[in-house]
C-alpha cells in the first residue's frame, strides 16, 4: 500500500474534471513503478466503458504486451462500478485499493447501486429485456473451443 500512488490516482481525478472528464482517476503499479494511469472519459471520447480503471487496464496491458496483470495492483480515485470490478477480475491484478466509496459517487450522481442489484436477479427479472436465443448454433463455438489443442488459455 503507498499513498503516493494513490495521491497520483487522485490528482488525475481532479485534473480529469478540469480537461471535460469525471471525476475518476487509476494507476496500475508493479513494484515501485507506475505502469499506467486512466481517467474517465465517457463523454470526452463518447465511449460509456471508458472508466477510469478500465482505461488503465487497456493501457498496462497495452504498454506490458499481456492480457495478464498478475503482480500489478490498482489505485482507484473511487471505488469500482460493477464494470470496472469486473474487469480488475479478468485481469488478474493482485489487489485494489479505493479512495471514494460507492456512496460518495452516489452523492453527486453517480449511482451504480442499480447494477448490483441487477446482476443479484436471473435475466428474466431484469430490467434489461433479455431472452435466450440459438442456443443450439451457439454452442458449436463453445465445442469447438473445448476441442481446440493449442489455445491460449485466460
Ligand atoms: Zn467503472
Amino acid at each position: 500500500m503507498n499513498e503516493a500512488f494513490m495521491r497520483k490516482a487522485i490528482e488525475l481525478s481532479i485534473d480529469n474534471v478540469k480537461n471535460g472528464g469525471g471525476p475518476f482517476g487509476a494507476v496500475i503499479v508493479r513494484g515501485d513503478d507506475i505502469i499506467a494511469t486512466g481517467v474517465n472519459r465517457v463523454t470526452a471520447n463518447n465511449d460509456p466503458t471508458a472508466h477510469a480503471e478500465v482505461s488503465a487496464i487497456r493501457a498496462a496491458c497495452e504498454k506490458l504486451g499481456t492480457f495478464n496483470l498478475e503482480g500489478c495492483e490498482i489505485y482507484t480515485s473511487c471505488e469500482p462500478c460493477p464494470m470496472c470490478l469486473g474487469a480488475i477480475y479478468w485481469a488478474h491484478l493482485d489487489r485494489m485499493y479505493y479512495a471514494n466509496t460507492k456512496h460518495d459517487a452516489a452523492d453527486i450522481g453517480f449511482d451504480d447501486s442499480f447494477i448490483y442489484e441487477e446482476i443479484a436477479l436471473t435475466p428474466d427479472k431484469r430490467r434489461l429485456v433479455s431472452r435466450e436465443l440459438l442456443r443450439d448454433e451457439a454452442l458449436q463455438a463453445f465445442r469447438d473451443w473445448t476441442a481446440k489443442t493449442d489455445k491460449t488459455e485466460y
